[in-house]
């Protein structure tokens, strides 16, 4: 029960890779808000007191959204000491593909609302005095992947954004960490495989695990990161991607 007492926001915790992480916080002791724009299947069904996750429903490109959400869950939960930044949209296409639409929609949803929740977080974070924040970035942030720059840019934003913040934020006990998984069999992953025509096992050996990876071993970093154990790990991008390497 590494986050025992802990009060954490989960953001895109209806989605494959959100459920997970909001589930596991849960699971290790801390009162989950389930932050997205349609409603989190979480919560006793899935062994969890009922208590443990509270469900938010929130389009975080709204401009307001993120310090409203903020403000909501204090009120309802008690100020946070953890941030997970999840919700995440992909647009495909290279440069003469994209149009403004597909830029400002995943700049909107990828970078600006982590911004905004960040920034409206930060307050509590720093009264907690162990605050972290977790932001899911992607390992194409790091290498970017042919044919997705929109998405490949809103997420080394992310991983710059979080370094930051580690940087400005450290000496007020704030922690700031990305991780940047690669292919994670989620909904977002299955409909890009469904839309090329390329079958799972096709994927899979271009890992060298062998395997894609899975939406709890990212949820099981996640709790990590956010945890004491983690206490001297701040500004780093981490990534979880079985060696795969983007090419
Ligand atoms: P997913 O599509 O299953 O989940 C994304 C969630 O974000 C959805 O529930 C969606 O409703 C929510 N969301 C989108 N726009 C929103 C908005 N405006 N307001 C509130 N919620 C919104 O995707 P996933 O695979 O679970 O991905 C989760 C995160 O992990 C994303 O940030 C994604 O970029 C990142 N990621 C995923 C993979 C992968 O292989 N699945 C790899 C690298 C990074």
């Amino acid at each position: 029960m590494e986050l025992q007492g802990r009060r954490v926001i989960v953001t895109g915790a209806a989605g494959g890779i959100g459920s997970a992480i909001a589930a596991a916080c849960a699971r290790q002791g801390a009162l989950v808000a389930a932050v997205d724009r349609i409603e989190a299947a979480i919560g006793p069904e899935d062994g969890l007191p009922a208590e443990a996750i509270t469900p938010f429903i929130a389009d975080l490109t709204e401009p307001q959204a993120c310090s409203e959400l903020i403000a909501e869950v204090g009120e309802s939960l008690g100020e946070i000491d953890g941030l997970v930044n999840c919700a995440g949209v992909m647009r495909r296409g290279d440069l003469l593909e994209v149009d403004d639409d597909d830029w400002a929609v995943t700049f909107g949803v990828n970078v600006d609302a982590v911004m905004r929740l960040c920034r409206a977080a930060l307050p509590s974070l720093i009264a907690a005095e162990s605050g972290a924040i977790v932001n899911i970035a992607s390992q194409w942030g790091l290498q970017p992947a042919r044919g997705h720059i929109a998405y490949n840019s809103s997420k080394a934003a992310v991983a710059s954004l979080t370094r930051s913040l580690a940087v400005d934020f450290g000496a007020q006990g704030v922690r700031a960490n990305s991780i940047c998984p690669g292919e994670i069999l989620t909904p977002m992953l299955q409909q890009k495989l469904d839309d090329n025509g390329i079958a799972e096992s096709e994927l899979a050996s271009t890992i060298p695990l062998g395997r894609l990876g899975r939406p709890s071993e990212v949820a099981e970093l996640t709790t990590f990161l956010l945890s004491d154990r983690a206490s001297f790990i701040s500004g780093a991008a981490i990534e979880i991607a079985g060696a795969q390497q983007v090419g």
